[in-house]
């Protein structure tokens, strides 16, 4: 019985990898400098793996920016207005394909199945012509064999490579991308390989299933000698992780059996050992992925005959403690929660008569502009929120530097003459992690950091309780924000569902249940920001898309609780109280009725990265009636929009949505940004926006 890890998280314990790729970036560090971390976080990795005893190491699964960009890179299928000329592909290509450059925007990124990890969406025509182009699989997979851990390369498996890519431009959509099959096949190669192909647990059409048969027959026949770990996750195993095991083991030989975990531990946070600020009970009922290599190998162990017994009781005693923690439960809220279910909550006016009520009130000019909410964050604003959190300064002090920072935010928006205003979320060190400390049923990690994209990650909180709100969370910043000027303020919240999926979700009851408590706080959020005087809220769901099950037969009912708990949210407020939604996400033309479901007035969406797509969204958009601000320009680079490009745009969108349903905004905050790129953007968009409503 062997144990096997599919993949580890590549930023390292503490961001190591985030503060070195992004000094690299600023040009304060050298090429051989980033190189040295990345090589000593994979060092220790390996060696970690190894002394626990996990006999299938994964290698390949560390990456400076995406694995799936990596296998674009490995396969030198690099697009030519990148202008590589061949020749192994250094930082320069492989950061301008991720992140874009001076003059080329980035490749289309998109999420990596049901998480929020992103990749970078391979293009693929006809004319792509394979060659082996990086050598960082066998460079790594050698690099650990020096260090004396015999590794299994892990590459993104070709039918997953294919499936996930898009033709490139100017190639005609009926392109059938797996007729390129065997020239990826031909560019493979070492002895023992792991294929993650993921793509396998989705509901694929014959012929996919049919390429799948196909490559790996290939491969079977043509590199015969090597060992092939075809790895598939995402999808649930529906039981306890030992019983599964050894049901299996009665139909296998175990010495055939791997233990392994059910998808990479990318996904995860790296290591409970450095939670300083949890305390032991909630420690005890988790596992980070440095914990789950030694449960893997614990699991395996057990099923060979050598339990570890006193490791298997004191992981019972946790589980039974967590099912009887007072700490858990909270029997008002499973109350009202419950009595949510089965009925229906939507706002009785429908959605061109609000907008015209609302109108009345804001007389907004027609094209409005606005932005998704945040404003970049500054070292000296990072600074203060961390010395305040240490209370190294006041909360007089605090709030105080908070409030300028509010003013300067509110005095830009008010000079690039923006209609709409945001108080830029200075307060703000992550969209759930900041209401998630202000909710009762969560808990916070310090270092419990999963990568979102290239150098981003996040800081999932942890749910492990009833759901409720102890206070407002919102209001003093927002109508503060509001006193500072005349022009209506957002009020800016993150609604429940991306609440729910941007956390570490407790297992013991139904998502849909955890999500109807939080939406029953953000209700309560929402109705007394309309109190204090806000007119126009705007409630996040950037993440709704992403707790969709992956195999059709689930969707309905995740869709059906999850748009009943964002429409909970702004149940109850008047026609003239304007609820803004914003989704970051590109592929929802198969959820359209679902976000039209949502009933919000005014939709703002990512989808600069990925406009042809949307033109059918933005016709049942108008059917729809609402408003909708498709985003302009891409805030994911650091590249500024020029003002003809953003016209063009907007005229693009002008020639299928009606002009009065259509808002101008960037396609999401603006917190990872610099004021020298935001400044200069927003000037442009709104420029822009002026030049259009001037030949309206
Ligand atoms: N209001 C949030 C912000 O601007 C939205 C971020 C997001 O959609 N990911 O930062
Ligand atoms: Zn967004």
């Amino acid at each position: 019985m062997a144990s096997h890890i599919v993949g580890y998280p590549r930023m390292g314990p503490k961001r190591e990898l985030k503060f070195a790729l992004e000094s690299f970036w600023d040009q304060k560090s050298s090429a051989e400098d980033l190189e040295k971390v990345a090589a000593d976080l994979r060092a220790s990795i390996w060696k970690q793996m190894a002394d626990v005893g996990i006999k299938y190491i994964p290698s390949n699964t560390f990456a400076y920016y995406d694995q799936v960009l990596n296998t674009t890179a490995m396969l030198g299928a690099v697009p030519p207005r990148y202008g590589w000329t061949g020749g192994e592909i250094g930082f320069d290509t492989y950061f301008s394909m991720g992140r874009g450059n001076a003059t080329v925007p980035a490749m289309e990124m998109t999420k990596w199945f049901d998480t929020n990890y992103h990749f970078i969406v391979p293009e693929l025509g006809p004319d792509v012509n394979f060659t082996y182009a990086s050598h960082k699989a066998v460079n790594e997979y050698k690099e650990a064999k020096a260090l004396g851990v015999d590794t299994v390369p892990v590459l993104v498996g070709p039918v997953t490579y294919l499936l996930l890519s898009k033709p490139a431009n100017g190639v005609p959509p009926n392109f059938d991308l797996l007729t390129l099959l065997p020239k990826i096949i031909a560019a493979a190669g070492a002895s023992w390989i792991q294929f993650d192909e993921p793509t396998l647990v989705l509901d694929l059409e014959p012929n996919k299933l049919q390429a799948f048969t196909a490559a790996y027959s290939d491969l079977a026949s043509s590199l015969s000698g090597l060992n092939v770990l075809v790895e598939t996750y995402f999808a649930d195993i529906p039981a306890e992780a030992y019983k599964t095991l050894t049901g299996l083991a009665g139909v296998t030989a175990y010495d055939k059996l791997v233990v392994s975990t059910s998808c990479s531990l990318l996904h995860t946070a790296v290591d409970l050992v450095n939670e300083t600020k949890l305390d032991n009970e909630i420690k005890s009922w988790l596992a980070f992925a440095a914990q789950k290599v030694v449960e893997v190998n614990a699991l395996a162990k057990a099923l060979a005959g050598q339990k570890d017994e006193a490791f298997f009781s004191s992981n019972a005693a946790a589980l039974a403690s967590r099912k009887t923690s007072p700490r858990v439960t909270n029997e008002g809220v499973q109350k009202a929660a419950a009595a949510l279910k089965g009925s229906d909550h939507r706002r009785a006016t429908n959605v061109s008569a609000r907008l015209d009520a609302q109108q009345k009130k804001l007389n907004l000019p027609v094209l409005p502009t606005t932005t998704i909410g945040s404003f970049p964050q500054t070292p000296e604003l990072r600074r203060v929120r961390r010395e305040y959190k240490a209370t190294k300064i006041s909360e007089e002090e605090y709030v105080t530097s908070i409030k300028e920072e509010i003013r300067k935010v509110v005095e830009l928006q008010e000079k690039l003459d923006i209609d709409v205003l945001v108080h830029g979320e200075p307060e703000r060190n992550d969209m759930v992690e900041y209401f998630g400390e202000q909710l009762s049923g969560f808990a916070f990690t310090v270092n419990g950091w999963v990568q979102s994209y290239g150098s981003r990650c996040v800081k999932p909180p942890i749910i492990y309780g009833d759901v409720s709100r102890p206070k407002p969370m919102t209001v003093f910043w927002s109508s503060t924000a509001q006193s500072m000027t005349k022009r209506p303020m957002k009020g800016m919240l993150t609604g429940p569902v991306t609440i729910l999926n941007w956390s570490f979700v407790r297992n013991d009851q139904p998502r849909s249940e955890t999500c109807y408590q939080i939406a029953l706080a953000i209700k309560d959020e929402v109705e007394d920001l309309e109190k204090a005087g806000i007119t126009v809220i705007q409630i996040d769901e950037a993440a709704l898309r992403e707790g969709l099950p992956l195999r059709k037969s689930g969707q309905a009912h995740y869709l059906e609780w999850a748009v009943h708990s964002f429409r909970i949210t702004n149940v109850g407020v008047q026609d003239t109280t304007q609820i803004h939604t914003h989704m970051c996400y590109s592929h929802f033309n198969d959820i359209i009725h679902s976000i039209i479901d949502m009933d919000a007035d005014v939709i703002t969406i990512e989808n600069s990265r990925s406009d042809e797509k949307l033109l059918r969204v933005f016709r049942d958009g108008v059917k729809y009636g609402a408003g909708i601000g498709p985003g302009v320009y891409d805030i994911h680079s650091p590249r500024i929009p020029p003002t003809e490009e953003i016209a063009d745009r907007v005229n693009k969108m002008l020639a299928v949505l009606e002009k009065n349903i259509l808002w101008v905004n960037p396609d999401c905050g603006l917190k990872t940004r610099k004021y020298t790129e935001v400044n200069p953007a927003l000037t442009n968009m709104v420029e822009a926006t002026k030049q259009i409503r001037n030949q309206l």
